[in-house]
């Protein structure tokens, strides 16, 4: 990944706070430090595979915590949003493939409710993008007009303001202009 100015600025800050004694009973410390270094490792991964597993456990940090983090903006949101699609896609591939084998006459493979349930669960009933509770929507992950199905392996909830706002923007400014962001 090509590095801005900001972010190289960012991961010198990172490598300064490294070298600090930290208090491991402090929580908010350990958070602190865990997140930076998080972010330090997605964005100086040299290969894809550590990129995307650092943006899968980016898109994990409890909806709890998101809101304490104020240095989402030193992440390039439109990647970060594609990775952690291909992270969901590469969990899913065997999921996806096998359902297919087994409906390859065309049957409509759809998800059922319980199924559902169970990804509302996984994704701790909040947003897969912005972490934000409350009423969500199904997200394709693989788009549904390039042929992505409605199966459990190819759908993540997303908030009604990520999924709405979505459709009408282009997906880079669309993370941009998130609040989260
Ligand atoms: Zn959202």
């Amino acid at each position: 990944m090509k590095l801005t100015i900001k972010q190289q600025r960012f991961i010198e800050y990172v490598d300064n706070e490294n070298k600090k004694k930290i208090d491991i009973h402090d929580v908010n410390e350990m958070f602190k430090t865990i997140i930076l270094n998080l972010f330090r490792a997605y964005l100086t991964s040299e290969k894809d595979d550590d990129r995307i597993e650092a943006a899968s456990l980016i898109s994990r940090i409890h909806p709890k915590y998101r809101n304490k983090i104020k240095i989402w903006d030193v992440l390039d949101g439109t990647t970060l949003r594609e990775d952690i699609k291909e992270s969901i896609r590469i969990k899913n591939r065997t999921n996806i493939h096998s359902q297919k084998n087994r409906h390859g006459n065309g049957e409509f493979d759809s998800m059922t409710y319980e199924e559902w349930e169970e990804t509302l669960e996984h994704f701790g009933h909040a947003c897969a993008y912005c972490g934000a509770k409350g009423k969500m929507s199904f997200d394709h992950v693989h788009p549904f007009s390039k042929g992505g199905d409605f199966i459990k392996a190819n759908i993540i909830p997303a908030c009604l303001s990520c999924n709405c706002s979505k459709q009408a923007h282009d997906i880079g400014e669309w993370y941009q202009s998130k609040s989260f962001f």
